[in-house]
């Protein structure tokens, strides 16, 4: 089935991508140190904290914060925090967004998503983010994503997520190989058997 084949063949790519080495990025150790403050581990350590610096050509730059599991600090908090760790560029606390938790995106997904707006402004050599994560680590899909669109961000863990959501495109990738399901524009094809494909209507894509 062409469309499962494309699929794999994507989410191989992205994942082989999160293996090359990528510019450190200008901030990143200051966004950690932020997010680190922030972040409240739990038992499994399944927690995650993700912080991104954009910067816009017409626009001060943000900081986007998404957090997994622990509550949410203010912006102010994180403003204060932001300027003690050495980000001065952040001067209003407007320049602040956190995003809530229920789109399916993975934290840094969505982050890419509130900064860029669209596809498109990813190939903008005007616009810049860079992401830190605290806790597991970037997985595998995300860390390839942003290496593809030169998205400076922290380490990456070797294992893969099971569920993995485009930002823009919301297409949805399930499991790996044998498992792997593609849903995408309301659409989901699932492997069964020897690459007989299998159409399903009404996937609910992220
Ligand atoms: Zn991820």
């Amino acid at each position: 089935m062409k469309i499962l084949e494309k699929a794999i063949e994507k989410q191989t790519t992205r994942r082989g991508r999160a293996a090359q080495a990528l510019h450190q990025g200008e901030y990143l150790v200051r966004l950690t140190a932020l997010g680190q403050y922030f972040h409240v581990a739990d038992e499994k350590g399944n927690n995650t904290t993700a912080i991104g610096m954009g910067f816009f050509p017409t626009a001060d730059p943000c900081i986007v914060a998404a957090f997994k599991g622990p509550p949410q600090p203010t912006k102010e908090a994180i403003f204060l925090r932001a300027r003690e760790v050495g980000i001065e560029e952040i001067v209003l606390s407007s320049q602040i967004e956190i995003l809530g938790n229920t789109s399916g995106l993975h934290s840094e997904m969505a982050i890419v998503q509130a900064v860029y707006g669209s596809k498109n402004q990813l190939r903008n050599p005007e616009m810049g983010l860079e992401i830190a994560c605290i806790g597991k680590g970037v997985c595998p899909d995300c860390s390839g994503y942003m290496a593809k669109y030169g998205i400076p961000h922290t380490a990456t863990r070797s294992n893969a997520a099971s569920d993995w959501v485009h930002p823009f495109t919301g297409a949805h990738f399930h499991g790996t190989d044998k498992n792997f399901t593609y849903g995408k524009a309301g659409r989901s094809f699932a492997h069964a058997g020897d690459w007989g494909g299998e159409y399903k209507k009404g996937w609910a894509a992220g």
